[in-house]
């Protein structure tokens, strides 16, 4: 047999290992940013057209290359950062596998100039698909300058297999966030398409994350601090009141190195337990110090993941440093052995404005006077008629607390005589499962109520084949789904005007996607001012929400769409209206009265495709009589 193993070309190898360096636009954004950093760059510069996707630019005023460095850079394993395996435990640089500049000369056309502080004239060197294919002196400033055109451009089916614009602009300043968070004593800025989207002066940690998250951001920082042996922690992590619901702004940096690390994260949630409203999640920003030898950064490719020597310690350590600066700036709540802990304000009803108790007085109560409960429908004296009213009313509240709070616990099975065939044709009464109190008003006028609530989750009622027991959650998350699938396409919502416009705050990043989003969300019913700098002014909103939803409502769909937030037409549509659905339906835990929860199955049966929630979950499910007979036996 003849042989057939042979040496992979280079420039085939290059776009092999360039798969693994680069995946998308953000990448070669990462790359050439910690290149700046590492030529101990004052000042960086992005510049980008069509989210990276036409031109990636970065400019620097780092230490620069010799001509023949340029050229080198090129070479795979070519690396000024490390020269034996050891080195690789002392890293201090954010590279160090000299691939990045390889890897994406491979798949773009590369155009570098540099020049070293002492050369009078720098290097200019064009390279496409890994070919050099000029090199001549030219005029430049101390530093480098290195633009990326055309990714991908040898490698179609890489190149559709990028997302959107929005997408791929939103990894782009995920990756620009990181690394100015790592590095606030360089000043950066980042450009797309002609606008600027941050300039950032330098500074310190605070002044950093404030000039990227916007103003309103300083007051809500802790600052955390803490020096040990094998540690040191540096940063803020953000007052448990303006946690965010979905996704809070995570950052840990380790050595200067942006880092994903579950474990960690678990540790801040810990020194965040019972301090967090409901549903929501701490923010921090962190910076961790360790010696670069208990670290192993050289487990992943793209070296967001990290090994440590002694996590066990590291997590102890960082709890208790940020139980600490919680406890210090008095937000976690003082041990106090005399107070009653029951007498606390729950979370969620903290910022509620106290209700005035509701009393109902029968000015015509005689305790002397014995009238028997009037019947159904019985003509009463005038003034009797009153009273009834008044004593149906006390029940009122007493009958929904009482349902808020039992559940299914207290129930009462009624007598063989109340209780008429099971699934019966029509079904109206068909199982008496009620409640004491809604046995007493039912020998008042009202109507007989044929939906029971569950463990406030689930909502059960009869069929003419059996029982539903429906989820109330997604119910209504389908009913609002379509509401507002039909509101944004006909374009015909109803929008109350705010006689105060409410005045939000969004960061740039958050900012550009609402713009994308306006219009989509006028067809729903907001209304939009101003929206420049970092605030956005509504002026209307929908007539189904609050306005105190409208944050909630926002922050769910900025949360849910940052990733993958469609160009336009019906997915832009689809997915906004999934998102308001979501933080718009009542939740499970949400007490729901007799009027509410007919309304939702009515509307939930009248819906195009009521057995689905818009993510496709069922809604509801049914036992058929047969199918109870069948558990019975
Ligand atoms: P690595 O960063 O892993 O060493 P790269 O492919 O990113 O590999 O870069 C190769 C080499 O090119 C670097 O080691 C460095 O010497 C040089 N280099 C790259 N970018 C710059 C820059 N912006 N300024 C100065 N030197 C650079
Ligand atoms: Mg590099």
């Amino acid at each position: 047999m003849a042989d057939i193993i042979k040496l992979l070309p280079d420039h085939v190898a290059n776009q092999i290992a360039a798969g693994e360096v680069v995946q998308r636009p953000a990448s070669v954004v990462k790359e050439l940013l910690e290149n700046g950093i590492d030529a101990g760059a004052q000042t960086i510069q992005l510049i980008c057209k069509d989210a990276g996707k036409t031109l990636i630019q970065v400019i620097d005023d780092g230490k620069g290359m010799s001509d023949t460095d340029a050229q080198m850079s090129f070479e795979r394993h070519a690396t000024s950062k490390i020269t034996t395996a050891e080195d690789l435990f002392n890293l201090n640089t954010k590279g160090f596998r000299g691939e990045a500049l390889a890897s994406i000369a491979a798949v773009a056309h590369v155009l570098l100039k540099t020049k070293p502080k002492e050369a009078e004239i720098g290097t200019q060197l064009e390279v496409e698909g890994s070919k050099v294919i000029a090199q001549e002196a030219c005029v430049t400033p101390t530093g480098t300058a290195i633009a990326v055109k055309n990714l991908f451009f040898n490698i179609p089916a890489r190149r559709n297999f990028l997302k959107s614009n929005n997408v791929e602009l939103r990894h782009i300043i995920d990756e620009f966030q990181r690394v100015a968070l790592a590095h606030p004593s360089i000043a950066m800025s980042m450009y797309h398409n002609d606008n600027e989207l941050f300039h950032l002066p330098r500074g310190g940690y605070k002044q950093r994350i404030v000039s990227i998250f916007g103003g309103k951001t300083q007051e809500k920082l802790v600052p955390v601090q803490e020096e040990t042996d094998i540690l040191t922690i540096e940063g803020f992590v953000v007052k448990p009141e303006f946690s965010k619901k979905t996704r809070g702004e995570q950052f840990f940096f380790v050595n200067d190195r942006f880092i994903k690390n579950a474990y960690l994260n678990h540790a801040v949630s810990a020194a965040f337990d019972g301090l967090l409203p409901e549903r929501t999640r701490a923010s921090y920003f962190l910076y961790l110090t360790v010696d670069p030898k208990s670290i192993d950064i050289n487990i992943h490719p793209t070296k967001t993941e990290i090994k440590f020597d002694d996590e066990h310690a590291l997590y102890a350590i960082l709890r208790a440093t940020i139980k600490h600066s919680l406890g210090q700036f008095n937000i976690a709540p003082v041990l106090d052995f005399d107070r009653d802990a029951t007498l606390d304000t729950p979370y969620h009803y903290k910022n509620k404005d106290a209700q005035v108790p509701k009393v109902a007085v029968d000015r015509h109560f005689n305790p002397f006077e014995t009238v028997s409960p009037p019947k159904k429908g019985a003509q009463l004296p005038k003034h009797e008629k009153e009273s009834v009213v008044g004593w149906e009313r006390l029940y009122e509240g007493l009958q929904s607390k009482n349902k808020e709070t039992s559940g299914v616990s207290n129930v009462t099975y009624e007598s063989e005589a109340t209780t008429k065939a099971l699934f019966e044709e029509g079904g109206l009464t068909a199982i008496s499962v009620k409640t004491a109190m809604e046995g007493q008003e039912d020998a008042f006028a009202k109507a007989e109520s044929t939906t029971y609530q569950l463990h406030k989750k689930y909502i059960v009622t009869t069929i003419k084949s059996g029982m539903v027991i429906i989820d109330q959650h997604r119910a209504h998350q389908r009913v609002l789904y379509e509401e507002l699938l039909r509101n944004i396409t006909i374009k015909e919502s109803v929008s109350q005007q705010l006689l105060f416009p409410l005045l939000l705050n969004y960061n740039t990043a958050e900012l550009a996607l609402l713009l994308q989003l306006k219009e989509g969300l006028e067809n729903t019913g907001f209304a939009f001012g101003n929206m420049e700098g970092e605030q956005v002014e509504v002026t209307g909103i929908p007539v189904s929400i609050s306005e105190a939803e409208v944050p909630i409502v926002l922050e769910q769909l900025l949360s849910d769409l940052e990733h993958e937030v469609p160009e336009v037409g019906f997915s832009q549509t689809d997915s906004l209206a999934k998102s308001m659905a979501k933080s718009m339906a009542v939740k499970a835990g949400e007490p729901l009265n007799d009027l509410a929860r007919e309304h939702l199955v009515n509307r939930l049966f009248a819906c195009k495709e009521p057995s689905v929630s818009p993510a496709n979950r069922k809604t509801f499910i049914t036992l058929s009589g047969d199918e109870l007979d069948r558990k019975f036996k």
